[in-house]
C-alpha cells in the first residue's frame, strides 16, 4: 500500500501563483534575510510535504524534544533538528528587531525570492549539544559537525511558505511527493522501496537493488540519490544522476525503476541519518526503504550497522530492508553478503570507494566485479569531484 505521509496529512505550503506574485510584490516591505542553501533547500522540502509533518522550521521546545527522545512533541518519531540558522551578520541585525508574529521574507544569495516565514520565535541553541545529540560527536574531523560548530548559534522558528521548485533545465525531475505519489499510482505500485544513494553505483549497490526488486512485496525501485549539497571530494551532483541514469539504461527493468534527484543537504549522521532518511521517502510514497551497511555515515564515526538497529527502537511507518555488506566474490562468482558466501576474504573483491577511486585513478581496466564499464566511463571523465573550495 502507497503509505499515507508522516503523520497523515502530507503538507502543502507551496504558493500558489497568485500568492507567489502577491508576497513578492509585499518584500520590499517587508524584512528579509538571506538564509544558506541548504536551509533554503529544507524551505522547499518543508513547502512540498517531503518533511510532513512539519510545516515550518522547529522552536526550541520542538529542538528539545527531538534530541532528547527522538520524538516531536506529540510523539511521532523524528530524528534530526530542522532548523532556521541566521549565518550573514546584516541579517542578524535584522533579526534582532524581528517579533514574533513578523513576516519575513526567504531570500537566496543573488537576492531572489524563495519564500516567507511566519515568525514564531527567534532562539538560541547549543550547538554542541545539537552536534552531541544528533550526530554523536562534537568531533570537529565530522563535517557536518565543524559546519554546525562554526556556524551562527540563533535560529528563527515557525511556519514557512515557498514557492514552488524550479523544473529541472536537464536530467531526470526532481519529483516533488505528490507527483511521486501520483507516478506511483498511476503505474499501479502498491509497494515501492526506496533506494538511498550520495555515490555513484558500483556492483554492490546494484546486487542490493536487484535483490530488491526480486522480493514478492516489491513492485518498483525509487532510487533517489541526495544531490544537494555534498561535501569536498564528493561526486558531483550531475556525474551521480548520469552514472545511475546509465545504470538504469542498460541494467534495469524500465518499467520497475525510478530515478529522481534529490537535493538536500546529506546529513552524514549514521543512524538518525537514515530513520530521517526513511521517514522523508515514505512521505514519497515508498513503503519499503532499503538500508546497507554504514548508512549516511561518515569516517569512522558511527557502528557499521546501528544504521539498522535504530528502526528497531523507532516504528516510522515504513519497512526497512536491511541488508549486509555485499561484495563480489571470485569464488563464488557473484556478489553476495555474508549470508550466502561461506569464502573467506581473500576471495572478496573490496568494493570500497577507496578502492573504486584507486582503480580508476590508475587508468588501468576496471575489473566488471567493481563498476559497469558505462559507469566507470563516467567516473573516468575530467573534473568529476567536488573540489574543497566549492560553495
Ligand atoms: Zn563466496
Amino acid at each position: 500500500m502507497i503509505p499515507e505521509a508522516h503523520g497523515g496529512r502530507l503538507v502543502d505550503r507551496v504558493l500558489s501563483e497568485t500568492e507567489r506574485a502577491r508576497r513578492e510584490g509585499e518584500r520590499g516591505h517587508l524584512p528579509s534575510i538571506r538564509p544558506a542553501i541548504d536551509q533554503l533547500y529544507d524551505l522547499e522540502k518543508i513547502a512540498v510535504g517531503a518533511y510532513s509533518p512539519l510545516e515550518g522550521f522547529m522552536d526550541a521546545t520542538t529542538l528539545d524534544s527531538v534530541l532528547e527522545t527522538g520524538r516531536l512533541p506529540g510523539g511521532l518519531p523524528w530524528s534530526l533538528p530542522i532548523l532556521l540558522p541566521v549565518p550573514r551578520p546584516e541579517d542578524q541585525k535584522v533579526a534582532e528587531t524581528l517579533r514574533a508574529g513578523d513576516d519575513v521574507a526567504l531570500l537566496d544569495a543573488a537576492g531572489g525570492f524563495r519564500g516567507v516565514l511566519h515568525l514564531e520565535a527567534r532562539f538560541r541553541f547549543d550547538r554542541a549539544r545539537v552536534a552531541e545529540s544528533a550526530y554523536g560527536t562534537v568531533d570537529p574531523a565530522h563535517p557536518n559537525v565543524k559546519e554546525l560548530l562554526s556556524g551562527p548559534d540563533v535560529a528563527l522558528a515557525g511556519k514557512v511558505e515557498s514557492v514552488a521548485p524550479r523544473p529541472a533545465t536537464r536530467g531526470p525531475p526532481e519529483l516533488t511527493p505528490r507527483e511521486s505519489r501520483e507516478l506511483f499510482r498511476s503505474r499501479g505500485w502498491s509497494n515501492v522501496s526506496a533506494y538511498q544513494c550520495r555515490n555513484p553505483p558500483h556492483t554492490a549497490h546494484e546486487y542490493l537493488q536487484r535483490v530488491t526488486l526480486e522480493r514478492e512485496d516489491v513492485d518498483a525501485l525509487f532510487i533517489h540519490p541526495v544531490v544537494g549539497r555534498l561535501k569536498a571530494g564528493d561526486y558531483r551532483p550531475e556525474v551521480i544522476v548520469r552514472a545511475y541514469e546509465a545504470l538504469a539504461r542498460g541494467y534495469c527493468a524500465p518499467d520497475r525503476v525510478v530515478l529522481s534527484p534529490f537535493t538536500i543537504a546529506m546529513r552524514y549522521a549514521g543512524p538518525k541519518a537514515a530513520l530521517f532518511l526513511a521517514i522523508v521517502r515514505k512521505n514519497f510514497g515508498c513503503s519499503r526503504y532499503i538500508v546497507g551497511r554504514d548508512q549516511a555515515g561518515v569516517g569512522k564515526f558511527y557502528d557499521p550497522y546501528a544504521c539498522h538497529r535504530i528502526f528497531d527502537r523507532f516504528d516510522v511507518g515504513i519497512l526497512p530492508l536491511r541488508y549486509e555488506e555485499a561484495f563480489y566474490c571470485r569464488a563464488c562468482g557473484s556478489t553476495a553478503t555474508a549470508k550466502t558466501c561461506p569464502h573467506p576474504a581473500s576471495d572478496r573483491v573490496d568494493t570500497s570507494q577507496t578502492r573504486i577511486r584507486a582503480a580508476l585513478a590508475s587508468g588501468g581496466p576496471i575489473p566488471p566485479e567493481l563498476l559497469r564499464p558505462e559507469v566507470a566511463a563516467i567516473l573516468r571523465e575530467p573534473d568529476v569531484l567536488l573540489p574543497a573550495a566549492d560553495p
